[in-house]
């Protein structure tokens, strides 16, 4: 793991020091009611041996909390600091960590691993992500396939007219240049379907980039400027030396790279959360291992920790 967290941190062993590690992180200024936000001397730390430590009381609301309200930690019995070196193998490792070595690592089951590495997959999934692009901004669109292929496996198994990679699963992934990434499965790519999705997450003032397929042509013209290597024809980059797909396909490779060294396989209904999982370590690619492990214990990117109980 290329990173320099350190492993034998109590954060990642002992209970009360992953505690006070999250409450640091997720209450920098102390701890605020999560449901009317007030702070300071309204709030007091309950004690007593019948009680679970980390809980506070709100002297307004009259209701007791910890900092897990609102989080991917919230109403979970697994010990936070199994969560937290969780959080820290996800977010510090470029092709994914496994459930299988997790629940080696953690001393749990398996399917409490693989319970944890999918509720930090649904945390780092931002539904609300506004659309990437804009006016002067390059966006890179590609689609690719992934997944066994179809002749490899059992011909009880193969689904008609699915041989050869047909039955892998497409996934398209629409790349800011310096920006932000969206990745997407989306089954039998074609114009029709692509064009919601493009439309919706990419601002169609953006410099749109793709290769010569002729799923794009269409919708390109909808894009500002359209601009298309041919792959077909070994071009990679164009003349212009601007005109390229190269950084969706770098993350394709990640992608890949994952599903086939870490994860070996994914099943379809399983796959958005995954795609969920290299986009967000893309989007937060100049924070350290750290501060990305934070985000994704706090719940996801823009997701605000206090919220406002309906009355
Ligand atoms: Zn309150």
């Amino acid at each position: 793991m290329a990173s320099k967290v350190d492993l034998t941190n109590p954060i990642f062993h002992d209970e009360d020091a992953a505690r006070a590690h999250l409450e640091g992180l997720l209450w920098p200024h102390g701890p605020s009611c999560p449901r009317c936000g007030v702070m300071g001397n309204r709030i007091t730390k309950m004690q007593g041996k019948s009680l679970r430590p980390g809980v506070y009381n709100c002297k307004d609301c009259r209701k007791p909390f910890s900092f897990t309200v609102g989080t991917v930690m919230e109403r979970s019995h697994v010990p936070l600091a199994k969560w937290v070196l969780a959080a820290q193998l996800m977010a510090s490792s470029k092709k994914g960590f496994s459930a299988h070595e997790l629940h080696r690592v953690l001393g749990t089951k398996y399917e409490t691993a693989w319970f944890l590495f999918h509720r930090l997959r649904e945390a780092a999934a931002d539904p609300k992500a506004g659309p990437i692009g804009g006016e002067g901004a390059v966006v890179e669109a590609d689609e690719t396939y992934i997944g066994g292929k179809e002749a490899n496996k059992h011909k009880s198994k193969r689904k008609p007219g699915q041989q050869g990679g047909n039955g892998k699963m497409s996934v398209v992934a629409l790349v800011e240049r310096n920006g932000e990434t969206r990745s997407f499965h989306v089954a039998n790519v074609t114009s029709a379907k692509l064009r919601p999705v493009m439309v919706k997450h990419a601002s169609r003032k953006s410099h749109l980039m793709t290769d010569e397929s002729r799923i794009y042509p269409r919708i390109g013209s909808e894009f500002a400027e359209h601009g298309t290597v041919n792959h077909t024809a070994g071009e990679y980059v164009a003349a212009d030396g601007f005109t390229h797909t190269n950084t969706v396909e770098s993350h394709f490779a990640l992608i890949k790279r994952g599903v086939y060294g870490t994860f070996h396989k994914i099943s379809e209904a399983h796959l958005p959360r995954y795609l969920a999982e290299f986009d967000f370590r893309a989007n937060t690619r100049k924070m350290s291992d750290g501060e990305r492990a934070t985000l994704l214990l706090a719940g996801a990117k823009g997701k605000r920790l206090f919220y406002q109980q309906p009355d």
